[in-house]
C-alpha cells in the first residue's frame, strides 16, 4: 500500500517539499490541505501591491493548486483546514469549508506548515473595519482598491519593524498623510538603535509622523489613540509583529521550542515520528549563538520545507539554521543586517565589539554616490565576526550577503580584509565598504 503525506498548509513552508519529496519518491500519495484560497505566494510582494508599483496581485502567486495536481500529482484540498491531529491514531480532522463537512484523513508522514499570524494589539477597536491585518493575499485583495484611492487620506500605521517600515514607504508612494506607532524610541528593532535612528529620521524627512516611544491604547472610528496623544485614521494597517501557528500541533501533544513555536531538530522531524514541520510555524537555532531561535522569513520556510521534502522522500538533509539576515528600504534608504546586533551578542554571551564606518555606495567622485554606514559586530580577541548591519542609498544593502557569508564560513576580519571583491568606480570604492569595516575592526582588537 503506498504511504501517504499530508501537508497542512500551502504556502513555502508545506508547498516547497513537494518537488523534493517527489524527487525521491514517486509513489508516495500527497494530500495538501489549505484552509484558503492560495497556495506558494509571495506576500513579501504585499507592500508593493499596496503602493500600487505591481498591479497584478496574481503574479504574486508562483504555484496555483492545479499546477501542483498536474506536475507533482498531489491531492490539492483548498478551504479544507486541518482542525485536530490525533498522533495515536496517525488521522487529522478535517473542516472541509466549501461543503462544510469535516472528515478524517489517515497520514504516514505528516508535513505541518500552518505559518504565522498577525500579532493584535491588545487594545480596543482593533476589530473595526477600518483595522487591516497585512499577512495573507486575501488581506492584499482587500487593501489595494483602498491603498489606491488612499492620497490624501490618514494612514496610521502600527509597529515599525521591515513590515512597518514597507507600509509607510507604500502608503507614502500613494500620497497619504502617514503616521507611524512605535514603542522603541527608533524603528527598526532589529539593528542597534543608532542605526535604527537612520531610518526614523529619512522617516521623518519624507512626512511620515514617527510617534516612537509610544503604544496603542485605543482605537475608535476617524482616531488612533496613542500614549503620545491622539492621531487621526482613515485607515489603519497593523504591523506589530506575528506569533507562530503552533496551537494545532501543541493540541496534538508536539513539543514547542523557542517562541512557542513548532520543536523541530535539523532534519525537520518534530517530537513524534513522522511528523514534520517547516516555515514561520518552526522553530530553529541561530547559527552564531547556537542558541534556540524563531524568525519568520520567506528565505527560512523555503529551505527548511527543501529539507523536510528531502528526508520524507527517503533522502537526508539538515537545515544548520539561520543568521536571520534580512533586507528592506524606505525610499531611497537601504537596510539590512545579518548575525548578532549588539545586544543580542552581548545576551549570548559573547564579549564583542562595534566598529562602525562611513562610506559611499560608489568611489566618493561618481555621480550619484550616496553616504551608508556599515557596522560589524565582532567578538574580541579571535576577530570574529559575529553580525553586522548596513543603512546606506542605493546598492548599499545587498552588500549584507558578503557579510552572511563570512559569518557562515567564520572568518574573522583578518580574513574579510583580504577577500577580493569587485571593483570599479560606479559600484565601490577600491576598498568596499564591507573591507573598510573588517580594516577599522582589526584596529579595534
Ligand atoms: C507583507 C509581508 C512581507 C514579507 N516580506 C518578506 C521579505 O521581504 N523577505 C522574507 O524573507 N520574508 C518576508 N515575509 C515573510 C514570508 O512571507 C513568510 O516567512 C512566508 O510566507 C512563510 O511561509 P509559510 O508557508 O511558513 O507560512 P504562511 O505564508 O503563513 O503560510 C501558511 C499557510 O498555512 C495555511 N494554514 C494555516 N493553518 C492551517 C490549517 N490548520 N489547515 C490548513 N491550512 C492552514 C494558511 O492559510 C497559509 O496559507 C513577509 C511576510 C509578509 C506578510
Amino acid at each position: 500500500v503506498a504511504q501517504r503525506l499530508v501537508i497542512v498548509g500551502g504556502d513555502a513552508g508545506g508547498m516547497a517539499a513537494v518537488s523534493q519529496v517527489r524527487a525521491n519518491n514517486d509513489a508516495i500519495e500527497i494530500v495538501a490541505l489549505e484552509k484558503g484560497h492560495w497556495t506558494s505566494y509571495s506576500a513579501c510582494g504585499i507592500p508593493y501591491v499596496l503602493s500600487g508599483e505591481v498591479d497584478d496581485i496574481e503574479s504574486l502567486v508562483a504555484r496555483r493548486p492545479q499546477e501542483f495536481r498536474d506536475r507533482h500529482g498531489v491531492d490539492v484540498r483548498m478551504r479544507h483546514e486541518a482542525a485536530a491531529i490525533n498522533l495515536d491514531e496517525r488521522t487529522v480532522e478535517v473542516r472541509d469549508h466549501g461543503h462544510d463537512r469535516t472528515y478524517r484523513l489517515g497520514f504516514d508522514h505528516l508535513l505541518i506548515a500552518t505559518g504565522a499570524a498577525a500579532q493584535r494589539p491588545a487594545v480596543e477597536g482593533c476589530n473595526l473595519p477600518f483595522v487591516h491585518d497585512v499577512r495573507t493575499l486575501d488581506h492584499a485583495v482587500a487593501l489595494q482598491p483602498v491603498s489606491a484611492a488612499s492620497m490624501g487620506t490618514n494612514v496610521v500605521i502600527v509597529g515599525g519593524g521591515y513590515l512597518g517600515v514597507e507600509l509607510a514607504e507604500a502608503m507614502v508612494h500613494r500620497g497619504a498623510n502617514v503616521a507611524l506607532v512605535d514603542r522603541n524610541l527608533e524603528v527598526m528593532k532589529s539593528l542597534d538603535p543608532d542605526l535604527g535612528a537612520i531610518v526614523t529620521k529619512e522617516m521623518r524627512h519624507a512626512g511620515v509622523n514617527a510617534i516612537t516611544g509610544a503604544v496603542v491604547e485605543a482605537i475608535e472610528p476617524g482616531t488612533v489613540h496613542t500614549s503620545s496623544g491622539p492621531v487621526s485614521a482613515d485607515l489603519v494597517l497593523l504591523a506589530a509583529g506575528v506569533k507562530p501557528n503552533s496551537a494545532l500541533a501543541e493540541a496534538a501533544g508536539l513539543r514547542l521550542g523557542a517562541a512557542d513555536a513548532i520543536w523541530v531538530d535539523r532534519r525537520q522531524r518534530t517530537s513524534a515520528e513522522g511528523v514534520w514541520s517547516a516555515g514561520d510555524c518552526s522553530a530553529s537555532v541561530h547559527r552564531v549563538s547556537g542558541r534556540p531561535m524563531w524568525i519568520a522569513l520567506g528565505t527560512h520556510a523555503n529551505k527548511q520545507s527543501r529539507v523536510a521534502g528531502i528526508n520524507i522522500g527517503g533522502g537526508y538533509a539538515t537545515f544548520p539554521g539561520v543568521l536571520g539576515t534580512a533586507i528592506t528600504r524606505f525610499g531611497d534608504l537601504e537596510i539590512s543586517r545579518t548575525g548578532l546586533n549588539q545586544a543580542e551578542a552581548a545576551g549570548a554571551g559573547f564579549d564583542a565589539t562595534a566598529t562602525t564606518i562611513e562610506a559611499t555606495t560608489t568611489a566618493g567622485y561618481y555621480p550619484g554616490a550616496q553616504p551608508m554606514t556599515v557596522r560589524a559586530v565582532v567578538e574580541r580577541g579571535s576577530g570574529r565576526l559575529l553580525g553586522a548591519q548596513i543603512v546606506g542609498g542605493a546598492g548599499a544593502a545587498k552588500r549584507i550577503d558578503t557579510c552572511a557569508v563570512a559569518i557562515t564560513a567564520g572568518m574573522t576580519v583578518n580574513d574579510i580584509v583580504d577577500l577580493d571583491l569587485a571593483y570599479a568606480p560606479p559600484f565601490a570604492g577600491v576598498w568596499d565598504p564591507v573591507l573598510v569595516a573588517a580594516r577599522a575592526a582589526m584596529k579595534v582588537g
